[in-house]
């Protein structure tokens, strides 16, 4: 039997870096503009203070300015706010990520709504989704934002293609449907109530999971040869008693790996696909930000039209 061939997020999100270091140094040497990404992290969520430190370290590889606020897990509403609205005036950031999730005191929407729309690089204001929906120039969500580049990179020309989106949340699967719109699939769109979930992905030439549910999406679930991407992060036990006895955990995506490969024509694994993805987005973001902020020209050659 065929075995699909895998998309290595690695090889994709080293590229992608290499491109925006490039175009930093250019951005530099040719309009003295060095692009600025300021990332907050409110309270001490072990997970979040990893995805922050790998924001950091690879804006500074890639020569971009970034700093890193740190607030406590007791910070008000309005402390986070204004911090924001600091930044929204600080012409030397052209980026402003939002670590999630914010400690329940504060409400999420009202922080990232403070967000000048031109320098949300996350793309999670009302604004840049409507931007999106729009078909206009948007910051877009990064995590979609990679599986359109990887799409692109690995299939060419995705005309016409029938792209089925499992799930539909705000910072995944909507504005991935909308990625997949602007770059002229059929894209139907399913979630928690979609009737024969099965028979649907079957539909797919593209099929995106981004559900949060282990292995949920069967090997007989995708049409031969179609090219799936698994956005899942899901942290299981180990099957193997010992391991599980000692409490350790494996990450798993949302797509039964093993059995999918079996009859995909292309599959991103987990860990080492998708989520690789996500920080190279938001530093290419960043350098968008940046030159429409100066009112410098978007590349006409992108890979993703956004
Ligand atoms: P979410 O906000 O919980 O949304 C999950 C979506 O899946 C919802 O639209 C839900 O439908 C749908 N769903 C749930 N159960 C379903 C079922 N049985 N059949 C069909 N649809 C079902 O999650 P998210 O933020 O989009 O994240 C999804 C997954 O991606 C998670 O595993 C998350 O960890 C991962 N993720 C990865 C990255 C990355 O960098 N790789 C980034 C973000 C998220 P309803 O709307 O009907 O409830």
């Amino acid at each position: 039997m065929a075995q699909a061939r895998i998309i290595d997020g690695k090889v994709h999100a080293e590229a992608l870096r290499a491109r925006v270091a490039v175009e930093v140094a250019r951005l530099k040497a040719d309009h003295g503009l060095q692009p600025g990404l300021a990332v907050i992290l409110v309270g001490d969520d072990p997970a979040s203070r990893i995805y922050v430190r790998a924001k950091n370290e690879q804006s500074l590889a890639a020569g971009m300015h970034s700093v890193t606020h740190t607030l406590s897990a007791e910070a008000s509403q309005d402390e986070v706010v204004a911090l924001v609205r600091t930044l929204n005036d600080d012409a030397a950031i052209h980026g402003i990520l939002v670590q999630l999730p914010l400690p329940p005191a504060i409400d999420a929407n009202a922080v990232l709504e403070a967000l000048d729309p031109d320098k949300d690089v996350d793309g999670l204001t009302v604004v840049n989704a409507g931007r999106l929906a729009a078909g206009r120039a948007a910051l877009t969500p990064c995590t979609p934002l990679g599986c359109l580049i990887l799409l692109r990179e690995t299939l060419g020309d995705l005309t016409g293609l029938h792209a089925v989106v499992v799930g539909r949340s705000v910072l995944v699967g909507r504005p991935a449907a909308q990625l997949l719109l602007g770059a002229d699939c059929t894209v139907t769109m399913a979630h928690s109530k979609t009737r024969d979930l099965a028979a649907l992905c079957r539909q797919g030439d593209i099929l995106l999971a981004a559900v949060g549910r282990p292995g949920m999406v069967r090997g007989d679930w995708i049409k031969p040869g179609a090219a799936v991407i698994d956005v899942g992060i899901n942290r299981v036990p180990f099957r193997d008693p010992h391991l599980a006895a000692l409490g350790k955990t494996k990450v798993v995506g949302d797509v039964a790996f093993k059995e999918a490969s079996q009859v995909a024509g292309w599959i991103t694994p987990v860990p080492g696909g998708v989520g690789l993805m996500t920080v190279a987005c938001l530093l290419d973001n960043t350098v968008t930000a940046a030159k429409r902020l100066h009112g410098l020209a978007a590349d006409s050659n992108r890979i993703v039209r956004r």
